[in-house]
């Protein structure tokens, strides 16, 4: 009974008193009643224990949600890409702070989630908004499809869109887009491509890329029996520009040239094409001067030759570069699908040994390749390495043509001229074999060689008790240009013990024009040695004659063409009247040389050329001819033309 409900327990002691005790039947009842108090009790504990777990567990679980809400934002926030979240009707549910940002969308547009300003503010900005605006509806129409794409904006950017659709369980709700700006990384892309393809400094397609459309355009050929040109292009004397009026002006030659090939190019081809756009001509730069034009669908073989004509024909025009006008020629080289080649390197290697045989035609041509190129190529290359072996054994002689005193008729000095003793072609002359001995840098070996034997000979007659005289030698540009000229030849003088002031060194005006610093210093130090600087093949150059007074050099040798046509053409005439003018203003000597002729040299005597050389008098003889003619020299007195004129037989070769 103890654990009867007080409140009922409280009742019964009022009704029926302390000492109560309870008929047997009632105390049934209690029992029941009793027992069903306890159960209310244990299930209000037990609902009070549960509540009291729930609201727990709520607590728990709603701390967790907080954290996996701000690490969503924060995620979002922190992302590179731009997120926005809208809902099946397009309305904005979402958005992150980049979002805003790449899309410069105002945030009163935002705040209001006004979904079709802010589309139409998107809109605005893309290149192509048709394509995207289609692109978005297709998608409410499918609230299931994902989709990528890249948007192109009218300022360059380039974005990448992604759009994915938003789930709850197995529904959808929405769709979540992002954006990634990969402008930077797409023009890293382009700009490598671009490098890999294209010459930087012209823009045209570089070696590789002409290869690759030279092969395709073959392939092409191949299928529908087409006929196609490679034309290989090189500017004449391209180096020479570079080294008189620098780098950048010679940039500046190569783009000027490539805009005008490549405009010009356009319009002659479109002439003789037949077809359609996608077999454009490619007009490349191979690099240095180089430059190559693919042209297809050619009608036959002779239209190759109207469009290099035309080629030529391109630069009869001067550049303007700089505040002048600058004319450049071009030699140009042809080889033809299929008959000069059948693929990339050999129609390449082709078209360039006809190039090579227009420029020693005389430059300024086109020519088409021939098969017996290939041979003279192959006999440059055998050529070269015999050139090697003979610099090494020496296998050279100096011929010596002596220069005389115009009015005294002595022997002033003596020109030094290499021939090659051949051992099967027998004696070679300079002309076959200075130019390759200069392209492969035999020049340096070879040119020392001449030098030395030179300088010996010449102490070697002056201590056998002949007249003095100087020995003049021809330097090629290449050899001056080498850092170690003056000390070899400072070497030279001190190992045969010739003074200085008994060489010349004959330098072509080429490496005079426009001289650089190192050529000044070169210069003065060999005039401060004692050595006499000569001006080889004078007046056939370039430049003004205004660089001359400011070099110091001692002789201006007249070229061999105005002297031989002094006679019949009043113009070499008036050139050769205004050299010897010009020499005696500056205080030089001038010698003329090939002289062949009576009426030459009495011309030249007459105007006051200093010193004559010449086959009349002498042509280039061996060393023992001239030591006899030296010999000669000593006994004869006085000295006349005259007597070397009557007896020139004896002493040639
Ligand atoms: P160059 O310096 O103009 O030499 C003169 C050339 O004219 C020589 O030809 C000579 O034989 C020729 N000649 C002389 N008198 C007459 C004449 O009255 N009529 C005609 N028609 N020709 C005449 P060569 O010996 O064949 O030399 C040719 C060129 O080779 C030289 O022209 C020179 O530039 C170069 N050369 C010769 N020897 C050397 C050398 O040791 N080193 C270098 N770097 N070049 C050399
Ligand atoms: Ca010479
Ligand atoms: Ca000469």
């Amino acid at each position: 009974m103890e654990k009867i409900h007080s409140l009922l327990k409280r009742q019964l002691k009022k009704l029926l008193g302390d000492s109560y005790s309870l008929p047997k039947e009632l105390q049934e009842i209690f029992k029941a009643i009793n027992n069903a108090y306890i159960q209310s009790d244990i299930d209000r504990n037990m609902l009070e224990r549960s509540l009291d777990l729930s609201s727990q567990e709520l607590l728990t679980t709603n701390t967790e949600l907080q954290k996996t809400l701000s690490l969503l934002n924060a995620t979002i926030e922190s992302t590179r890409d731009g997120i926005l979240v809208v809902d099946l009707t397009g309305k904005i549910i979402s958005y992150n702070t980049k979002f805003v940002d790449m899309w410069n969308i105002p945030a009163y547009i935002l705040d209001s989630r006004d979904d079709s300003a802010a589309l139409n503010c998107v809109l605005d900005q893309l290149s192509e908004p048709e394509i995207f605006i289609k692109k978005v509806q297709e998608l409410y129409a499918q609230p299931d499809a994902e989709s990528y794409d890249l948007l192109q904006f009218k300022d360059g950017r380039i974005f990448e869109r992604y759009s994915r659709p938003q789930r709850i369980e197995d529904k959808y709700v929405g769709r979540v887009w992002s954006f990634h700006d990969i402008t930077i990384q797409k023009r890293a892309e382009e700009q490598i491509a671009q490098m890999a393809y294209f010459d930087v400094l012209t823009n045209l397609p570089n070696r590789y890329l002409f290869k690759d459309r030279l092969n395709q355009a073959i392939l092409y050929a191949e299928k529908y029996k087409k006929l196609l040109a490679v034309i290989y292009l090189d500017l004449d004397e391209f180096k020479r520009v570079n080294d008189t009026f620098g780098h950048n002006f010679g940039d500046k030659i190569l783009q000027a040239v490539s805009d005008r090939l490549e405009k010009s190019i356009r319009k002659i081809d479109t002439l003789s094409r037949i077809e359609g756009d996608e077999l454009e001509t490619t007009v490349a730069r191979l690099g240095g001067d180089e430059f190559t034009i693919l042209l297809r669908e050619l009608k036959e073989n002779k239209d190759a030759s109207r469009v290099a004509q035309r080629i030529v024909d391109l630069f009869s025009q001067p550049f303007h570069i700089e505040n002048r006008l600058i004319f450049i020629t071009t030699s140009i080289g042809m080889a033809l699908y299929p008959n000069d080649g059948r693929d990339v390197d050999t129609l390449l290697r082709n078209a360039d040994t006809a190039m090579y045989h227009a420029k020693e035609k005389g430059r300024n041509h086109f020519q088409f390749f021939s098969e017996h190129m290939n041979i003279e190529v192959l006999e440059r290359f055998s050529m070269e390495n015999s050139l090697r072996n003979a610099a090494y054994k020496e296998d050279f002689q100096l011929y010596y043509q002596p220069q005389f005193d115009s009015s005294t008729g002595r022997i002033i000095g003596v020109e030094a001229l290499i021939r090659w003793m051949h051992p099967e072609k027998g004696m070679l002359l300079p002309d076959t074999f200075i130019p390759i001995s200069e392209d492969s840098g035999l020049i340096m070996p070879i040119g020392s060689w001449v030098i030395r034997t030179a300088c010996e000979q010449n102490k070697a007659w002056q201590i056998a008790g002949f007249p003095t005289i100087y020995v003049t030698v021809n330097i090629s540009g290449i050899q001056f240009k080498q850092k170690n000229f003056l000390e070899s030849i400072a070497q030279i003088l001190l190992d045969t013990g010739l003074e200085p002031q008994y060489l010349e060194l004959e330098l072509t005006e080429s490496i005079l024009m426009e001289p650089t610093e190192t050529t000044f210093n070169t210069l003065n130090e060999l005039k401060a040695a004692g050595v006499r600087i000569a001006i080889d093949d004078f007046g056939k150059g370039y430049s003004s004659l205004g660089y001359l007074k400011r070099l110091p050099i001692d002789t201006l040798k007249i070229d061999r063409s105005f002297v031989r046509d002094i006679i019949s053409d009043p113009d070499d005439r008036a050139i050769v009247r205004a050299i010897i003018s010009l020499a005696r203003s500056l205080n030089l000597k001038v010698i003329a040389e090939g002289v062949e002729t009576h009426e030459q040299l009495s011309y030249l005597q007459e105007q006051g050329a200093d010193g004559i050389q010449g086959f009349l008098l002498s042509e280039p003889i061996t060393l023992n001819s001239f030591t006899q003619l030296l010999k000669k020299e000593g006994q004869l007195h006085p000295h006349k033309f005259t007597e070397y004129i009557k007896t020139e037989d004896s002493f040639r070769i």
